[in-house]
């Protein structure tokens, strides 16, 4: 069976079913709108991320319920980059309408599946037939206490520059199965199914230990920028710093290479974020509890990003940090 047999409402109450509304969900999936409780005196956070078949994904290269899982990490690493707890998803679908509804239950599973590790619920929605692609809208919502909301302008001048775990992996996954070869299983996992970075992010936050933050979605230099742009500062940046993983250096023994995709490679979900002076200390204890935070550089008062190389020599900075107009292969 297909949506074409199954309907619109037919998948909504399918949906409904699978779904049980926690306690700051008074009213969930069924009305005009969702009814939830935000904690008293908190923010609520709320982004969106839109996904289209053939621009984002290719369903020959995934499976639908890693394709499920992935819509929602990467909404959720928004709201782990802002220092938040997520709450609510909300998952628009235009479905094609030959897209079978096994697959449609196999990426149902991959959506609650991943909400359920985040303890995000998913609480409501909007399904329509798409007469070409599969499209998938995540909707993420979150909270943050105020005092804790981390923005992209808060780095300043003697920041150390910190990421969480390693990068490159995911670009490389990608561009192994761009030129027809079987990603290793380790890459290819941080391709298809990626962390959103929420706990990291809700201790930084709530620590009082950074003053900026971004998660890596385009790219280290890409998004580093962003940080700088909002901060209103520059930044120096050591290559040879960078977390690189034992597959991507197995795959990729060129250690310049090496250093290009982790600069340039996009879909890391790795929280970058820049630490006060004061707050070194408070870090080394986050870094011990299992996932590594890396030191990659330091924010300074000049405009502007250089890269430095171990001996303090300037060295190049790649092009081709991904752009999301203009690369048809994206
Ligand atoms: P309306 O026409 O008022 O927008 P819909 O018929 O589109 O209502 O949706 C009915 C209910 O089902 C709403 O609560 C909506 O949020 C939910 N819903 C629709 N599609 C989805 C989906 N893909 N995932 C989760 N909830 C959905
Ligand atoms: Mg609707």
């Amino acid at each position: 069976m297909s949506l074409a047999g199954l309907g619109e409402f037919g998948l909504i109450a399918r949906i409904r079913q699978a779904v049980s509304d926690p306690a700051d969900l008074p009213l969930g999936i069924g009305d005009d709108c969702a009814a939830a409780l935000v904690p008293a005196g908190e923010l609520l956070l709320t982004t969106t991320d839109l996904l289209i078949e053939g621009v984002h994904f290719r369903r020959d290269w995934t499976t639908v319920r890693d394709l499920g899982r992935k819509s929602v990490a990467v909404n959720i690493s928004d709201i782990a980059a802002m220092g938040g707890t997520p709450r609510q998803i909300f998952l628009g679908v235009g479905l094609p309408a030959d897209f079978p509804l096994t697959e449609i239950e196999g990426f149902l599973d991959g959506v609650l599946e991943a909400a359920g590790e985040y303890g995000a619920a998913l609480a409501g929605g909007d399904t329509c037939r798409s007469p070409g692609p599969l499209f998938i809208s995540v909707t993420a919502q979150g909270s943050v206490p105020p005092q804790e909301l981390l923005t992209r302008g808060g780095a300043r001048p003697g920041d150390a520059i910190y990421v969480s775990g390693t990068l490159g992996d995911s670009a490389l996954a990608l561009r192994q199965l761009q030129a027809g070869t079987l990603p290793q299983s380790a890459l290819a996992r941080r391709h298809h199914d990626p962390q959103a970075r929420v706990t990291l992010g809700r201790q930084l936050a709530a620590g009082h230990l950074a003053s900026a933050m971004i998660d890596l979605s385009d790219g280290l230099l890409g998004d580093l920028g962003h940080i700088l742009t909002a901060s209103g500062v520059g930044a120096r940046l050591f290559p040879d710093s960078l977390p690189l993983s034992e597959p991507l250096r197995w795959v990729l023994p060129e250690l310049l290479a090496q250093q290009e995709l982790a600069l340039t490679g996009g879909e890391d979900y790795e929280l970058l974020f820049t630490v006060p002076p004061a707050q070194q200390g408070g870090l080394a204890a986050l870094a011990s509890a299992g996932l590594p935070l890396t030191r990659i550089g330091e924010i300074v008062s000049e405009p502007g990003l250089k890269l430095l190389a171990a001996d303090g020599s300037l060295l190049p900075l790649p092009s081709g940090s991904f752009k999301h107009f203009g690369s048809a292969d994206r």
